[in-house]
């Protein structure tokens, strides 16, 4: 085993576009890449442009006439009429639609398999994390879903405990959906409470079907929450599951939409807490599953201000050279940036807010808090199903 990082990285994955209306603007995937080049990161890590994901993988999560549906909308839109999801306000269909979304998959797929042969420790895919698409149906900006399929993957070659941990404000609903039987499967997903929130579930009572009692975990924070709740609330769930359910893989989802400027959702958090949560992901897959990390992307739609900075903090984690909040941006990224968006980007990578402080859960809970009460929400849900206590 090396333990070298892979970067997952194809410029066709820009291709994945739904025009120019709609907010998943693949700028903030092109930004993203030139921002990891331009602090060195990609020099780091090994970058790899794995193959689209086939029709055999595709068909571990997805159903065939859902496959075939993708298919037609892809070689002409117009035949997209709302059913399987596809020709929607969220998911419009648009040419080459199943060949881009069968790469993005085939890069969360290839990344899985580096990390469980053991030719990397860590990979990365930001252009993955679509988290929303179900077995049969496009959902919420996503066509295939492949955070699930590299768990299936790696089910597929061989791993008995994967976890799936997803800190997009939206819940992981297409993943848990997946491995909602699977007791193979843990999917923790933390994320703003379904109440006000796309996709309206994710609540705390949502623990998996009979014989996988026990195995999603969904924490649903109280809109507004910021820094210091989301943490905390992070701190007092995931560790505990993990070190009970002892994964061999963990797959972690990093949607950046948690954040105080996203326009979609409404969480407080900074781009420090999301850089933290990173780190603390990342030491929690050396202590739990063996250091084998396959770490992706997600939502975020504050392209310009957030998506890029926060994903290039995940890169150089994972990377083993995390970027120093301070580090000052380098000039020629906030001119691209101008160029492609008419925007000015930020000029260090930090909101100002590092370090983070949380209260840990252990030093004690006020019942009469409402994000507390979330946190107790959902351990009393499914901390005892796991022999743990609430
Ligand atoms: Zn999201």
């Amino acid at each position: 085993m090396s333990g070298r990082a892979q970067l997952m990285w194809d410029e066709a994955v820009t291709g994945y576009d739904f025009g120019p209306e709609h907010p998943m603007d693949p700028v903030r995937l092109a930004l993203t890449w030139s921002l990891v080049a331009a602090l060195g990161l990609d020099r780091e890590m090994e970058v790899v442009a794995a193959r689209p994901a086939g029709e055999s993988t595709l068909r571990l999560v997805h159903r065939e006439d859902y496959i075939d549906a993708v298919k037609a909308a892809s070689a002409d839109p117009a035949v997209a009429d709302g059913s399987y999801g596809l020709g929607t306000i969220d998911d419009p269909a648009f040419a080459g639609m199943h060949e881009v979304s069968a790469l993005i998959a085939g890069q969360s797929v290839g990344a899985a398999e580096a990390v469980w042969r053991g030719d990397a420790l860590h990979a990365v895919n930001f252009a993955g994390g679509l988290h929303h698409a179900m077995p049969g149906a496009a959902s919420g900006f996503c066509v295939y879903n492949d955070a699930a399929l590299a768990v299936a993957r790696l089910l597929e070659l061989g791993a008995e405990r994967v976890a799936y941990v997803d800190v997009d404000v939206h819940h992981g609903d297409g993943v848990q959906a997946a491995f909602w039987e699977d007791p193979r499967v843990l999917t923790v997903s933390l994320h703003e409470h379904p109440a006000t929130l796309f996709p309206q579930t994710g609540w705390p009572e949502e623990t998996g079907a009979d014989r996988a009692e026990g195995s999603a975990v969904n924490v649903a924070l109280p809109a507004g929450t910021g820094d210091a709740g989301w943490l905390r609330a992070f701190h007092a769930v995931v560790p505990e599951v993990l070190a009970e359910f002892r994964p061999q893989v963990l797959v972690t989802q990093h949607g950046a939409d948690t954040h105080f400027e996203d326009p979609l959702a409404h969480l407080a958090v900074s781009l420090d807490a999301q850089r933290a949560v990173q780190v603390v992901c990342h030491d929690l897959a050396h202590e739990y599953a063996g250091g084998r990390w396959v770490a992706l992307g997600g939502g975020g739609y504050a392209v310009v201000e957030v998506v890029p900075r926060s994903w290039t903090h995940l890169v150089g984690i994972a990377a083993g050279r995390p970027v120093e909040p301070e580090t000052v941006i380098p000039e020629g990224w906030r001119q691209e940036v101008f160029a492609r968006t008419r925007q000015l980007g930020p000029m260090r990578m930090t909101d100002g807010r590092w370090p983070v402080a949380y209260a840990s859960w252990e030093a004690g809970y006020d019942p009469a808090d409402r994000l507390d009460q979330a946190v107790r929400a959902a351990r009393r849900a499914v901390f005892p199903l796991r022999g743990l206590l609430p």
